[in-house]
């Protein structure tokens, strides 16, 4: 048996497991007979974290909820084939990552960003329990509660367990977001709201979906916000910022003749 390097209570993440870096992260949740991974990473890792598990003595049949935090390719391609390994587990998501990996968009889910040339497969993925906002999921005597916290992408979720957050791509441990991209659905200003509510919240520990755990530190996320409340006012962000002074600006100066060559800054 694989001795288990237990992050929180009842708590594991498979790349702090192993001691080494598969993907993104892989948190499995157990309590009682019962067990849950949040988020599985790439196809080909699968095959390797399910016999660390085995190894860990987590019986495959009793794992009850394979759970996306959204529907992007690096976090869910694997649960096609981890659902043939385990059985009896149901695949959890939001109705919007739902329905992507339901059209299999590849845009929207990063399988294919034509100008990187990337384009990876995206096997068919049916989630069969969608989750929304106040849900709880059971894992033993254990609850998860569900926060939508859109911005990174419509269909991102959160995951609330006692004072830890599950906090998916909304925020890492340098004070980076998930990518802001309007082919991916991304919203500045609810991905602010969703930053706020993490700030406010009286959450202890932030589990991200990419990198290392870390303590919520209120100045840490006001610093991330202030940041994203920025890029509301950038042309750098196209299509995803709200507005731009400069061309307000430019207006007035027109309206009144001020010639462009005399400005100071
Ligand atoms: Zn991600």
């Amino acid at each position: 048996m694989l001795e288990r390097r237990e992050l929180f209570p009842n708590v594991i993440e498979l790349n702090y497991q192993a001691r080494r870096r598969f993907g993104c992260s892989v948190y499995l949740v157990f309590s009682e007979q019962e067990w849950a991974l949040i988020d599985i990473g790439y196809s080909d890792t699968v095959d390797e974290i399910i016999e660390m598990i085995r190894q860990m003595d987590f019986p495959l049949g009793n794992c009850k909820y394979l759970i996306a935090s959204h529907a992007d390719v690096d976090h869910i391609q694997g649960f096609h084939r981890a659902k043939s390994l385990l059985p009896n587990a149901v695949i959890v998501g939001h109705p919007d990552a739902a329905r992507l990996l339901k059209e299999g968009d590849r845009l929207m889910t990063y399988a294919e960003i034509p100008a990187q040339n990337i384009s990876i497969e995206l096997p068919p993925i049916l989630i069969e329990k969608q989750v929304n906002e106040g849900d709880r999921l059971q894992i033993g005597n254990l609850e998860l509660e569900t926060w939508h916290t859109p911005g990174h992408t419509h269909g991102q979720l959160a995951f609330r367990m006692k004072n830890l957050l599950f906090s998916g791509d909304n925020l890492f441990r340098d004070g980076c977001v998930g990518n802001i991209d309007a082919h991916h659905g991304s919203n500045i200003p609810d991905f602010i709201r969703s930053l706020e509510r993490i700030r406010d919240s009286d959450v202890e520990w932030l589990l991200p979906s990419h990198g290392p755990v870390f303590r919520k530190d209120a100045g840490m996320v006001q610093q991330t916000i202030d940041r994203l409340g920025k890029y509301q006012e950038m042309a750098d962000f196209g299509t995803c910022a709200v507005r731009w002074p400069l061309l307000d600006q430019w207006e007035e100066e027109l309206v009144a003749g001020i010639d462009p060559k005399a400005h100071r800054d």
